[in-house]
């Protein structure tokens, strides 16, 4: 899951940066408009978190500017600005939440993750595929009942397959939601995740779509 922090606070953008990070999301930082217009553009996030004050662009104008470039993936407002008014305002313009500022990082992760549920086919935490279960809240994947562990990136790569259902998944796509924009990749990491993640589930689970990437089947 890839998200976009519009933020120009930079001490506020490097904790929830931080906290993101550790909560298994890929995320990307930009702290004017102009950048989160740019990032829209090229690199379609899947949640974007945006504060209203911003040095060159209004919050709101820029969410009405999203909105007018065909982005409709959930967005949620930080901001200081906590009247009713300013409220009412952000989620008419199209938000998808709002918290004000201060606020707790546990509570901007749940709310995160519940727009992350909105976005996937699960509509709770758990999300099954046959006797193959995750649970995003603890991260822990059980077949039979049996509890595995995984790594940070199987787990993201895991989940990222599973919520998409039968939709095959390219590895640019996958790349994208594991990893942030700056960090080191190797060219093949996409596939040194799978063929771990393979070693833990029911063979054939994940199928590899030859020169188009990768889709999960019970089978
Ligand atoms: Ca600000």
């Amino acid at each position: 899951m890839q998200v976009l922090l519009i933020e120009d606070d930079a001490q506020l953008a490097e904790a929830v940066v931080i906290a993101l990070k550790r909560d298994n999301f890929s995320v990307n930082h930009v702290s004017n408009g102009k950048h989160a217009l740019l990032a829209v553009e090229t690199s379609s996030p899947d949640i974007i978190v945006l504060d209203l004050g911003l040095p060159d662009i209004d919050g709101i104008d820029l969410l009405k500017k999203f909105r007018r470039l065909k982005f409709f993936n959930p967005t949620l407002i930080l901001t200081a600005r906590d009247s009713l008014q300013d409220k009412i305002k952000g989620l008419d313009s199209g938000a998808d939440d709002y918290l004000a500022k201060p606020f707790e990082m546990d509570e901007l992760l749940a709310r995160l993750r519940a727009l992350e549920r909105r976005l996937s086919s699960a509509s709770c935490a758990i999300i099954s595929i046959g006797d193959i279960s995750l649970d995003t809240n603890s991260h822990e994947l059980k077949i039979d009942e049996v509890t595995h562990d995984l790594c940070r990136r199987e787990y993201m790569l895991l989940k990222a397959l599973m919520e998409s259902g039968n939709k095959i998944q390219t590895r640019e796509v996958l790349e994208n939601k594991l990893y942030s924009w700056g960090e080191e990749i190797s060219s093949n990491a996409v596939e040194v995740h799978v063929h771990n993640l393979r070693k833990k589930l029911p063979q054939h689970f994940i199928q590899t779509v030859r020169g188009v990437g990768y889709v999960v089947k019970n089978s």
